[in-house]
């Protein structure tokens, strides 16, 4: 019998934790926790309930063994290997011959590591198209959009340990205790040095629980809220003035643009009281370091880009960017969607954000792929693919690891536009919602049972070692693709017997991981930061110690509007729906879903409904009601509790209620408002 203890990085959040899965003769027994191993994002090996649980997901009897061919809807017939990549292959440059390569849609997976990642961007590429995107589209497409207008890089700015050191942390729409419960424990490490902690949220979350103050606001009043705070830093001369002078661009805007916002002014938007923003405002300013850190709260709106530039322009104006316990800290929900997005796997930028819109950009990757020809085109994102189905635009898509019919808002029509594609593959660990509607399913090896490089939260490029094998003839995502490009006619672009040889290109490709090899990766445990230029360098664990990213080295200081969400309660809908994460879930229930520990402990949604508004429906903790939106209707339990505000109402989106979000999109990132609608609230029964 082999025993064997074998370093991976969590299948989970961008947190990276990282853990030893243990195994007897290749089988997966058990896990152990790293407290062995320093410099780790998590210190002494600590996980949370989802990690825990690993070795269910990985072994449960549901895991997709073979090759799957659809017969019918929903109903499939195992098919080899040899068949699957064949029909593919073949359907995939069909569609392209009769429609043109603009016809398909390729999804990448901040689940999966960063080589296929690149792999499945460069396919989409090197077959002709940018219709190329991911998950990251729905969670922090507005911070890279948002950082970037602002910094020049849409990345978190500096790393855990800066949230540990900071003396006053601003955690904005994000419930961090439960959504990445092993990095707050940073947040509670500088409270424990007496560091003083703001939290935004419209709910009074487990996070908000360990707050000094707590902005209640109403969901998609953020712009108002931080105007104020900042209209008091700049009134009453808490601002860093030499940092805006030296450092900034568009002060005096800024200045113009927030006159108006005074506390009492911003109470009436939302709802919060005008002493707790002069407070806050205070508190931030004062402190002589800073961070502020979001997350999906603040992203998934229609201003998502504006809230994310209001706050780095926040973090700027009081100088809390560029040093140690100081910066932004977009906390990222995948374990790799900073890579997948690093990578280009998205519908306007190549690998490393080069622009696919730039003439030299395009002569740089035509030169290092061998090709000819690439679309200078940006490609659809998301949402927008699936209306490009409905327009006929769109005949196919390729997903790898995404699941798309949970995941994405107003799902009812992503399901409607899935059942008019002319041919969908889905490579996947599991036969997700999405996976049902599949011509063709590909089985892949789980995290664990496979090698690689992940990009975490904090930039920082962890490789993760293969403990087990996949079960049957499930086969690693970089083999997958590799295989249907060389049978696409692309042998001499996916030429690779590794996953080593795709680090390898990725480091001579991509600036930002140049250094990033994969023995040095396998020899640093703890990681290296991008940006790491070559093999020498240390890596960056703090942005913008000297210089911002931005074409003239400045943050360009946002000045923008409050203006309210698309969708308004009104008299048919009156509330105001919200949608939350809970600890031991993650994402669309794909894997934790099939963890009966974590079923058992977080076994159904349920709807948040303040004691007010459920005396008035005659609704008590325990009844099932329906919640109704303009899109779809969903079924559920209520809680009723102070925690929510009267008014709002709140549902967890992992079991399936993005039928009821709202798909408008932010004109500059394309999120949707995921996190703002109106609904009315039917009680069913007792
Ligand atoms: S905090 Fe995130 S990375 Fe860490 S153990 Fe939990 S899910 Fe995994």
């Amino acid at each position: 019998m082999s025993e064997k203890l074998t370093l991976i990085v969590c299948p989970y959040c961008g947190v990276g934790c990282r853990l030893y899965i243990k195994s007897v003769d290749g089988y997966p027994v058990g896990i152990e926790y790293a407290t062995d191993l320093d410099g780790i994002p998590n210190e002494k090996g600590k996980l949370c309930p989802k990690a825990n649980a690993v070795i269910e997901y990985l072994t449960s009897r549901d895991r997709l063994r073979k090759p799957l061919k659809a017969v019918e809807e929903g109903k499939f017939r195992e098919i080899s290997w040899k068949e699957a990549i064949k029909e593919v292959s073949e359907r995939l440059l069909e569609i392209k011959k009769q429609y043109g390569p603009d016809a398909v849609m390729f999804f990448g997976s901040a689940r999966t590591f960063n080589e296929p990642n690149y792999l499945i961007q460069k396919l989409a590429r090197v077959y002709g198209t940018n219709n190329v995107d991911h998950c990251a589209r729905l969670c922090h497409s507005a911070t890279v959009a948002g950082l970037k207008a602002v910094f020049g890089a849409g990345a978190m700015t500096n790393t855990y340990r800066d949230i540990a050191m900071a003396d006053c942390i601003i955690v904005w729409g994000h419930n961090y205790a439960e959504t990445h419960p092993v990095g707050f424990r940073y947040v509670l490490k500088a409270k424990d040095r007496g560091a003083k902690l703001i939290v935004v949220d419209p709910r009074r979350t487990r996070t908000a629980w360990f707050a000094d103050i707590h902005l209640q606001l109403y969901p998609g009043t953020d712009i108002a809220l931080a105007n104020a705070m900042i209209h008091v830093i700049i009134k009453e001369n808490l601002y860093d003035k030499e940092f805006v002078a030296k450092r900034t661009v568009g002060f005096d805007d800024l200045v113009k643009t927030v006159e108006k916002y005074t506390p009492e002014y911003a109470e009436k938007i939302t709802g919060v009281p005008a002493s707790l923003i002069r407070e806050a405002a205070r508190m931030f300013a004062r402190a002589e370091k800073g961070v502020i850190t979001w997350c999906m709260g603040l992203t998934q709106h229609t201003c998502g880009t504006d809230n994310v530039r209001l706050l780095a322009t926040l973090a700027a104006i009081c100088g809390h960017v560029g040093r140690e316990g100081t910066g932004c800290s977009p906390m990222r929900g995948q374990n790799n969607v900073q890579g997948a997005c690093d990578l280009g796997v998205l519908p306007n930028v190549f690998p490393g954000y080069k622009s696919v819109t730039a003439s030299e950009n395009i002569e740089y990757f035509k030169k290092h792929w061998g090709v000819d020809y690439l679309s200078d085109k940006p490609g659809y994102t998301i949402i927008e693919s699936s209306y490009a189905i409905e327009e006929g635009k769109v005949k196919a898509y390729y997903i790898m690891g995404e699941n798309p019919v949970i995941s994405d808002a107003n799902s009812n029509h992503v399901v409607k536009a899935l059942k008019k594609l002319e041919f969908l593959v889905v490579q996947d660990i599991f036969l997700t919602e999405t996976a049902q509607f599949a011509d063709i399913v590909l089985p892949a090896a789980a995290l664990p049972e496979n090698e690689g490089s992940l990009t975490n939260t904090e930039r920082r490029v962890q490789w993760s070692f293969k403990a087990v094998e996949p079960p049957g003839e499930a086969r690693p995502d970089w083999w997958i693709i590799t295989e249907i490009a060389k049978a696409m006619g692309y042998e001499k672009q996916f030429p690779y017997t590794s996953v080593e040889e795709i680090t390898l290109e990725i480091a001579r490709v991509v600036p930002q991981y140049g250094g990033m090899t994969p023995e040095r990766l396998k020899n640093n445990i703890a990681g290296i930061h991008w940006p790491c230029p070559s093999p020498d360098h240390p890596g960056t664990p703090i942005l913008y110690k000297d210089k911002f990213l931005t074409p003239d080295g400045k943050a360009h200081l946002a000045a923008v509007e409050h203006r309210p969400p698309a969708e308004q309660p009104d008299d048919e809908y009156p509330f105001i729906l919200t949608t939350v994460r809970v600890v031991g879930m993650y994402h669309t229930n794909t894997m934790t879903g099939r963890s009966p520990s974590l079923k058992k402990r977080w076994p159904e949604p349920y709807l948040e409904i303040h004691p007010d508004d459920a005396e008035k429906l005659g609704i008590k903790t325990g009844d099932k009601v329906k919640i109704i939106t303009r899109r779809g209707e969903y079924v559920c339990k209520a809680k009723v509790t102070m925690t929510i505000k009267p008014g709002v109402v709140a549902v967890p989106w992992h079991w399936g209620a993005n039928v009821l979000t709202n798909d408008a999109l932010d004109p500059i990132s394309k999120i949707p408002e995921t996190k703002v609608c109106a609904c009315k609230i039917i009680r069913l029964e007792g």
